[in-house]
């Protein structure tokens, strides 16, 4: 687990004069699942990028838990990412797509068994382990997906608009489950989609984003009475 702090964060993109993202400035408690929100173009990704070292931070720094990642490559912070496009290897089964990150770091092969397993369970996946992508729906492609990323327990997990290729039943049934899920696991996560919806139903705390520039920070409920 992990505090994520955002610094006067700030990322302009090459040949552009106006900052995509405009010193943010974000503190995400241990534990919390802020879902960042906004119009499309506002710079939720862009900040979930930087976070993730997928974007340089031209200005401001990040920090997890007070260490400076502002510059570090990706795979020097432990970050676990779902992007809506969750690309899971075709020719693996359920299995070994969510074993796949933990035998790349050589983890000792029950210590991969129990944490696949246990995150089939959370996820509800234990009947289809020996299944392939092809042969599973949408909402199970993409609990495959979240699956991958927790087996390894981030510090930090990141979701950028994961139901965006669900329909709307499926929507509303896994949404409840990714909070679920968050709330066992107890990472820190940011969340970050354009619908308000999922702002306002799924997180502990609401980032509101505008033209890159933060408008407020709140919970759920206080966004909803204010006038
Ligand atoms: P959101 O995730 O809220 O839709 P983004 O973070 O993707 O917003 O984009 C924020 C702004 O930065 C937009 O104006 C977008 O056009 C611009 N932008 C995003 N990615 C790039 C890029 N690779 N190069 C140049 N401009 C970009
Ligand atoms: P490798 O390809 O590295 O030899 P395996 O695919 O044989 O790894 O799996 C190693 C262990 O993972 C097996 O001993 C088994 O306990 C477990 N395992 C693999 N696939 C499944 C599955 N579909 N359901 C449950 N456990 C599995």
């Amino acid at each position: 687990m992990a505090t994520v702090t955002y610094r006067d964060a700030t990322r302009i993109y090459p040949g552009s004069t106006k900052p995509a993202v405009d010193a943010l400035n974000l503190e995400i408690g241990d534990g919390e699942f802020l879902v960042l929100v906004g119009p499309s173009g506002c710079g939720k990704s862009t900040s979930l990028r930087m976070l993730a070292g997928l974007e340089d931070v031209d200005a401001g720094g990040i920090f997890i838990d007070n260490r400076d990642v502002t510059n570090l490559p990706p795979k020097s912070r432990d970050i676990a990412m779902v992007f809506q496009n969750y690309a899971l290897y075709p020719h693996m089964t359920v299995y070994d797509n969510m074993a796949f990150a933990l035998k790349l770091r050589k983890t000792p092969k029950a210590e991969i068994d129990a944490a696949v397993k246990n995150a089939a369970k959370l996820l509800q996946l234990e009947e289809y382990l020996n299944r392939k992508p092809k042969a599973l729906s949408g909402g199970q492609r993409q609990r495959v997906a979240m699956g991958r990323a927790i087996v390894r327990k981030p510090q930090v997990f990141l979701m950028d608009e994961p139901l965006s290729n669900l329909d709307a039943k499926l929507r509303v049934q896994t949404r409840s489950q990714i909070a679920t899920l968050q709330a066992q696991l107890g990472t820190t996560t940011v969340y970050v989609t354009h619908d308000q919806v999922e702002a306002m139903t799924m997180g502990h705390r609401v980032a509101v984003l505008l033209d890159g520039v933060l408008q407020q920070v709140d919970t759920p409920r206080s966004l909803y009475d204010r006038p």
